[in-house]
């Protein structure tokens, strides 16, 4: 099930909700010690109940981790090597998702998609690349998406930032790969967890805007595709599972429903 050595050491990033803390539950019921980055440790408490649930107490451990932060990044990567001396895998999966259109989407949000799905991405990879190249192995699975790979309208910020940690992923795979380091794009549709309350709203164009029907047809698209996208446990299983396994022989996995996805099929014909 497990083909890591001795108490094999995950750390998950973004874990307090939607695909983090269902993927630190399943990384702890197949063995894994789990950190699991939060970025408020009021949210340990959520985190805690989940593993009490599953039965994986004294499995999973909280560490304040917000992405976009250079010293929490540093200081937690730090702090897992001196805890537990080795750190097997990385799932790289804090985010927010953020909509609007290009000429209507003011500045402080694509800084803020960038720093946290992008730059955060790569401050937590290039803390734990020593740890992995030291110990000979170690596994990075990047949370990308669709939209990492297709443009939607309305996407622009949320896409730019999946499709800069693609770009860099690819690069980064060719790097890590002599040191026995692998690393995995998993790229789903939509999935209804709590990412779309957030970041969509700020779609929400001027009462004039051009863009106000394109707009009316954006959200009904992201509701629906939300909807029938899947049971986000289904993306959990496929982390854990690519987690676990021997050396991956493919740089990207598409969640079944997600490759069923009617969307994904007409835009995505060559990767399904
Ligand atoms: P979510 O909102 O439940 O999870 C995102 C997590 O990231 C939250 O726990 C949030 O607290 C955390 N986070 C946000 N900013 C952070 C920061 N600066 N530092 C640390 N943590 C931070 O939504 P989700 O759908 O589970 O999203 C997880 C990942 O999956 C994201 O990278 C997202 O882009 C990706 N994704 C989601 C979908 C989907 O449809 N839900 C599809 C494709 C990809």
């Amino acid at each position: 099930m497990n083909t890591w050595q001795g108490n094999p050491v995950a750390l998950v990033t973004g874990s307090s909700s939607g695909f983090g803390l269902l993927i630190s539950v399943e990384l702890a019921r197949r063995g894994f010690d789990v950190i699991a980055g939060i970025r408020r440790m009021e949210a340990e408490a959520v985190v805690m109940e989940a593993a009490a649930q599953a039965g994986v107490q004294g499995k999973i451990h909280c560490i304040r981790l917000d992405v976009t932060e250079n010293d929490d990044v540093t200081e937690a990567a730090a702090l897992i090597f001196r805890r537990h001396g080795r750190l097997d895998v990385l799932v790289n999966n804090a985010g927010t998702a953020y909509g609007g259109f290009v000429e209507e989407v003011p500045a402080r949000i694509w800084q803020e998609q960038m720093d946290t799905n992008f730059h955060g991405m790569v401050r937590v990879t290039q803390a734990v690349l020593p740890i992995m190249r030291e110990q000979g192995k170690g596994r990075i699975i990047q949370m990308s998406s669709i939209s990492g790979r297709v443009g939607f309208p309305g996407y622009a910020p949320y896409a730019s930032s999946k499709f800069a940690l693609e770009g860099f992923s690819e690069c980064l795979a060719l790097e890590a790969r002599p040191f026995g380091i692998d690393v995995v794009l998993v790229e789903p549709g939509a999935y209804g967890t709590p990412i779309w309350d957030k970041g969509f709203t700020q779609m929400s164009a001027a009462k004039r805007s051009p863009y106000q029907s394109m707009l009316e047809k954006v959200l009904a698209f992201s509701q629906k595709s939300a909807r029938q996208g899947g049971d986000p446990r289904e993306v959990a299983k496929l982390v854990a599972h690519i987690a676990c396994m021997k050396r991956p022989a493919f740089r990207y996995a598409l969640p079944r429903s997600t490759r069923l996805t009617l969307h994904a099929k007409a835009l995505l014909p060559g990767r399904l």
